[in-house]
């Protein structure tokens, strides 16, 4: 079975070959941190998160890359309402978007550039775009990508470049460009605005070879997935694209995907509209992180999703039942004869589990195939037909498919991957014996706050007051 993927260029699935045989690298649009991120961003940096985890449990090795914008004209705007520098306002919420992510258990990207830092790659892009002739400066000093100097201009939106209309981060610049569609690659410093001395003189970078730079800095020239949401796709996407190979002469992204809109009351959800909802909201009206993690996942990426309290309270249902069952499993002690069908069932289900996500991360096919599981896992519960380690290895087995859905136990249920180690080296020492070793363990367990006890199928922890819970 083949992973397949839908470009958003071609509207078509097609077979994912990455350009180094099981490496994958990804670049996701993160957020401008000028406030705090609501459900619709994160449901955009959640889709990429889902595609991250399922290529991994796919066996790819991913790279991932997520930058944080941390210098625009909207940060500028509101710094300035705010009668603070850049610096602390984006602080603020670079820190609260990565604590939401934390609590939506995102994947955290292997690599989280800001902008700011990448000053240099910005410069050294624009030179080369100057050098060949897609790049001028203007009369107030600034640098503008000349689009028709790039034919190709379009082929990710689907329009023709002299239909093009101007979008609101090209019109949000009043510089004197040549051209109304040309995009902005350097602003020169204005007063009051930050700047950065350079061999382009002083200025800023315009957004869009923000992305462009930090990408290519971490994952070359060419690499495999880009994703965004639907609203980047022009001119952001587009002005990346026609940048980078601009720049660079080399096929730029391999596929590109998008996340589509969540809407609320059946408007789509923008700071600019002023209908957002941001996780801190949502746990005020009592859902869980996980609740919310669930109900922005289970919507296909390329639906728009209609967010709503009864989309958590079903959500709410959703993790309980995963919960509920976990716990049933882990409480199972009836000891008869193993199941003869369970090997059959768990195959299926990993079959039908892999099968959808597959099938450009059919994620409601794939919740589908793990419902269904869980109805024949209650089923055999009840009847009592599974042997305690059946029960175990079943629950290992759900374990297993939630390292792609991350929505089925509270994090406080499980043990820090360290933790979770003393306790496997500790069944080890037990199996051999070595009762010296398996108390030393009980005790460093002890120290982080685990408590350890032994029962006939096995050890059993629990968090002492003020361990490592969440
Ligand atoms: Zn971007």
């Amino acid at each position: 079975m083949t992973l397949r993927l839908v470009d958003t260029r071609t509207g078509a699935a097609e077979p994912f070959v990455p350009l180094r045989e099981g490496e994958v690298g990804i670049y996701s649009c993160g957020p401008t941190v000028y406030g705090p991120a609501h459900v619709g961003n994160f449901r955009s940096f959640l889709f990429a998160d889902l595609l991250v985890r399922h290529l991994r449990f796919r066996g790819f090795t991913v790279r991932w890359v997520m930058n944080i914008t941390d210098v625009d004209d909207k940060i500028i705007a509101r710094a300035a309402a705010e009668g603070v520098p850049i610096g602390e306002l984006t602080e603020r919420y670079a820190a609260a978007f990565l604590e939401d992510a934390r609590r939506l258990r995102m994947t955290m990207p292997d690599v989280l550039p800001r902008a700011t830092h990448h000053i240099p790659e910005m410069v050294e892009l624009i030179e080369l775009l100057i050098g060949r002739g897609h790049a001028y400066r203007a009369d107030d000093g600034s640098i503008y990508f000349r689009i028709a100097s790039w034919p190709r201009y379009g082929t990710l939106v689907h329009i023709d470049p002299s239909q093009l209309r101007v979008g609101e981060r090209v019109s949000a610049d009043e510089y004197a460009k040549d051209d109304a569609r040309d995009f902005a690659l350097w602003k020169v410093a204005r007063p009051g605005e930050p700047s950065w001395g350079t061999s382009l003189g002083p200025g800023r970078p315009g957004w869009h070879i923000e992305c462009s730079a930090m990408s290519m800095r971490y994952l070359g020239p060419t690499f495999d997935l880009h994703t965004g949401g639907v609203d980047l796709v022009f001119p952001h996407h587009e002005d990346e694209i026609a940048q980078s190979e601009a720049a660079t002469g080399k096929p730029f992204v391999r596929t590109w995907l998008h996340c589509a809109h969540l809407r609320m009351g059946g408007v789509k959800m923008a700071k600019s509209v002023g209908n957002i909802d941001c996780p801190a909201d949502v746990y005020e009206r009592g859902f869980s992180p996980r609740a919310l993690r669930y109900a922005l996942l289970a919507v296909h990426y390329r639906s728009p999703l209609e967010f709503s309290d009864e989309s958590l309270h079903a959500a709410t249902a959703a993790v309980e039942r995963l919960a509920i069952v976990l716990k049933t499993l882990g409480a199972y002690r009836h000891e008869g004869p193993d199941d003869p069908t369970l090997t059959a069932l768990l195959d299926e289900a990993r079959a039908d589990f892999t099968a959808s996500l597959d099938h450009d991360l059919n994620v409601a096919a794939a919740l589908g195939a793990v419902f269904e599981l869980v109805r024949e896992l209650n089923r055999r519960l009840e009847a009592r037909c599974l042997s305690a380690a059946d029960a175990a290895r079943a629950a290992t087995f759900l374990r297993g498919l939630d390292a792609v859905l991350a929505v089925a136990e509270e994090d406080a249920e499980r043990l820090p991957p360290e933790l979770e180690g003393l306790l496997e080296r500790r069944v080890a020492a037990r199996a051999a014996r070595d009762w010296t070793e398996s108390d030393r363990l009980r005790q460093e367990l002890a120290n982080a706050g685990v408590t350890v006890e032994d029962a006939r199928d096995g050890q059993r922890w629990r968090f002492v007051e003020g361990g490592p819970r969440d």
